[in-house]
């Protein structure tokens, strides 16, 4: 039973709704029976992809929770979902249905609702008749954290199922202060045992002590996170941990991410077939106002699509911004978030009209688009557990120049020598500047006018094999690891 608070195509503000889309099917394959607890989010939760709100049903058990002596009420709704391969049940219930994932005042509560009715649920159906014993909870990130807590101190149901607690971000932990733990039913030792982190309620780190296994989305960032630059305070509880911790780089729905079928690009295109590409370029600069080149070769046109955060790097990438056009480049940022990124994006815009264009908002259909019209896809991410942008970017033949830490390290394979490609599929740079990056956005720049290079280095990218299915045999191994029959 996995437990998540973003689930796509239902829910999703980055890459963990991605991976709920995308590893669940292929479990399914390998013989997992995969069901999901995620909430139903009011208007947030878009259904159209199953077939609208009918396509759920009432779960026919009642399911009755209690938090800090207040009983909930709670309803289930069961849908079969990721193409008829997995059941997801929704739950609706009071503040966690309000509407909205994340930002309320009190999200700390609404997700210990989740929390609490994923464990109701996977002890209704350990109980139930016929399935058998619900053999692991597989936690997702802070909001579902407390599942963790529930399963293994309040379930005597699920006293044999193990638990795993799934890192996708350790820079949100979901923090309170400590006098809210009898409100989400965390009993003092264990606040003292497990949560406690400078005198406040931790729910990830209580997940990170309790769980029998944690992961983290990349092998780089399961190293990262133990030291003091990426451990966000936690490193030396994780290097104490670092035996049951474990790294499994994210993989893409290669189905739904495919340019030779994606209905929102303006020409199909493949690895062999490529000549599609060119025409979704000229496409994405009509559609953003950006100028047609005289000479397209010459000017690569460099794409962004992200969360509007400090991890990103677009700070970076504006400083680097203005020499890149000089040099020739054009750069499409889609994305929304912090304020100040915003307004120093538009700002940018403004200054280089026909050459910048950013669109604040969230937009999967020209994500699409930018991802099949770039040439080059910037990530100078100050930390990056996988990242998934970097994999469409690459499936759609966009060269990733990217800062040299976390995910990034795992899935790009760096260009060394522009004379010899070789398997080279993407640029690495180390540094901690925008300088750093305009010295990698130079030379990428320079490798994408050699027509030679950039053919063979964006065949190697669109082949590059970073399916799910590969993935889903590594979380496989891990679960038989544990001890669980699949
Ligand atoms: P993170 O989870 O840190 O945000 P990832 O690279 O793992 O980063 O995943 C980001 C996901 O969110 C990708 O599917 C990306 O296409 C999508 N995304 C981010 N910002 C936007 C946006 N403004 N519009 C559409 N999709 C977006």
């Amino acid at each position: 039973v996995h437990v998540s608070a973003e689930v796509s195509p239902f829910h999703k503000s980055g890459g963990l709704g991605d991976v709920l889309a995308g590893l669940p099917g292929p479990l399914a394959r390998a013989g997992v029976d995969v069901r999901i607890v995620t909430g139903l989010m009011g208007d947030t939760t878009k259904l159209d992809s199953i077939g609208g709100r009918s396509a759920l049903t009432p779960w026919p058990h009642p399911v009755e929770i209690g938090l800090g002596g207040q009983p909930i009420r709670v309803q289930v709704h069961e849908a079969r979902t990721h193409g008829g391969e997995v059941i997801t049940y929704f739950i609706e219930a009071p503040h966690l249905s309000r509407g909205g994932l994340y930002g309320h005042d009190d999200d700390v509560y609404r997700f210990a609702i989740l929390s609490k009715a994923a464990v109701a649920v996977a002890s209704i159906l350990t109980r139930g008749q016929g399935l058998g014993p619900v053999v692991a909870i597989h936690a997702h990130d802070w909001h579902a954290a407390l599942a963790v807590y529930y399963a293994r101190a309040q379930a005597p149901a699920l006293r044999d199922a193990k638990t795993l607690f799934t890192i996708h971000n350790l820079a949100y932990q979901g923090l309170a202060p400590a006098s809210e733990s009898p409100y989400l039913d965390v009993r003092w030792d264990d606040f003292h045992g497990a949560f406690e982190y400078a005198g406040a309620l931790n729910l990830m780190k209580g997940a990170l002590v309790i769980a029998d296994r944690i992961t983290t989305v990349s092998p780089t960032y399961a190293r990262e996170i133990q030291t003091a630059e990426y451990g966000n305070g936690l490193d030396g509880l994780l290097r104490a941990l670092s035996g049951k911790l474990r790294g499994v780089a994210n993989g893409i729905d290669v189905r739904r991410w495919n340019p030779a079928t994606d209905p929102a690009i303006a020409a199909d295109y493949s690895a062999v077939d490529p000549e599609g590409k060119a025409l979704c370029t000229a496409d994405l600069r009509w559609e953003l106002g950006l100028a047609a080149p005289k000479t397209p070769a010459f000017s690569p046109l460099l794409g962004a699509v992200t969360r509007l955060t400090s991890q990103k790097g677009i700070d970076w990438l504006c400083d680097a911004a203005d020499g890149f056009i000089r040099d020739g480049g054009q750069l499409v940022v889609l994305g929304e978030g912090d304020a100040q990124l915003e307004h120093r994006l538009h700002w940018l815009a403004m200054a280089h009209p026909g050459r910048v264009a950013f669109r604040r908002a969230f937009d999967e259909g020209l994500a699409h688009r930018i991802y099949a019209g770039a040439d080059l896809f910037a990530m100078p991410s100050r930390f990056e557990p996988c990242g998934l942008t970097q994999l469409y970017a690459m499936r759609y033949g966009a060269l990733p120049v990217a800062r040299a830490t976390g995910g990034l390290v795992d899935t790009i394979a760096p260009l060394i020598n522009q004379y010899d490609v070789g398997g080279a599929n993407g640029f690495l740079y180390e540094g901690h500047d925008g300088a750093a990056f305009s010295g990698a956005l130079r030379w990428a720049t320079h490798v994408f006018r050699d027509p030679g290079a950039l053919a063979a280095m964006r065949g190697n990218a669109m082949r590059a094999q970073h399916s799910w299915d590969d993935r889903a045999r590594a979380y496989v191994t891990l679960y038989r690891e544990l001890g669980i029959h699949i």
